[in-house]
């Protein structure tokens, strides 16, 4: 990114040619812009959570101690800003890990429905909670990927599912090959997302509805996550959604 500008120049009645390297500074300047921003949102994010703990614990010490019912209450809103802070960390850690580019990828032979029987596990207790059926079907039964690589996409995928999913709905996942490649779609039939959207979920605490997505007490940064992790195992990620009516992410694993 060095332009070179040769021009000749007078010095002492003689004619001699000077080098000019000229550097375009418009990346570095847009990379401190983006790592500011980002600095910015990060105190911002960890801010929220703290200022609601101190009020909480302020008002406790202020004498709402002495009411059982109330000093309970508090201390379940605490304890819930506490768990969004410790994921919101973790989030941290895996993403900036994800993207020094040193992840080691394993390409181990998968059982697609062994994999998603343990997403149902996992998420068992939340599906039942929230009344959603989940269910799963795959047209290919093996692939070649990083388990834990890809558990942590689809557990991502299915957290949303679930947040974004009213009481009733349907989370369901489904696979099949084409060509060599292998597709992933993880489904539901929630709120959905306006298509203007749609171009700016993947970006680190980009959010829709930030009361909403503050109130699930998501990180904001799931699907940057997703997104990484699909670069990282050799993946494109593609989001079909329509308002009221659901959302498809769909992973194309490229032979
Ligand atoms: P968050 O912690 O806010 O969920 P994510 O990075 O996981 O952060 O998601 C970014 C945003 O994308 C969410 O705030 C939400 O607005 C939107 N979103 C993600 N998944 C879904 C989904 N399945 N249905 C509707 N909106 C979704």
């Amino acid at each position: 990114t060095y332009k070179v500008l040769i021009i000749p120049v007078k010095e002492n009645l003689k004619i001699i040619n000077c080098v000019i390297l000229i550097k375009d500074l418009t990346y570095v300047k847009n990379m401190e812009k983006v790592k500011t921003e980002l600095i910015a949102n990060i105190s911002h994010e960890l801010k929220t959570p703290i200022t609601s703990i101190k009020g909480f614990i302020e008002t406790l010490l202020d004498g709402a101690f002495k009411d059982e019912e109330i000093t309970l209450r508090f201390l379940n809103i605490i304890d819930f800003e506490i768990g969004r802070l410790y994921r919101l960390i973790v989030d941290l850690i895996n993403l900036s890990e994800i993207e020094s580019g040193h992840l080691k990828i394993k390409n181990e032979k998968l059982k697609l429905e062994e994999v998603f029987e343990e997403i149902n596990l996992i998420f068992k207790k939340r599906f039942e909670e929230k009344n959603l059926e989940f269910s799963y079907k795959s047209s290919i039964s093996e692939m070649i990927s990083d388990r834990d690589k890809l558990m942590q996409i689809l557990i991502n995928l299915v957290d949303n599912a679930i947040k974004y999913t009213p009481e009733g709905g349907k989370i369901w996942i489904e696979s099949g090959g084409q060509n060599g490649e292998v597709i992933i779609k993880v489904c539901d039939t929630g709120i959905g997302i306006p298509e203007e959207h749609i171009g700016r979920i993947f970006e680190r605490f980009y959010r829709v509805d930030k009361a909403r997505s503050r109130e699930s007490g998501g990180s904001g940064l799931g699907l940057a996550i997703v997104k990484n992790l699909a670069g990282a195992l050799g993946a494109e990620i593609k989001v079909e959604s329509r308002l009221n009516q659901g959302t498809k992410f769909i992973i194309t694993f490229k032979s």
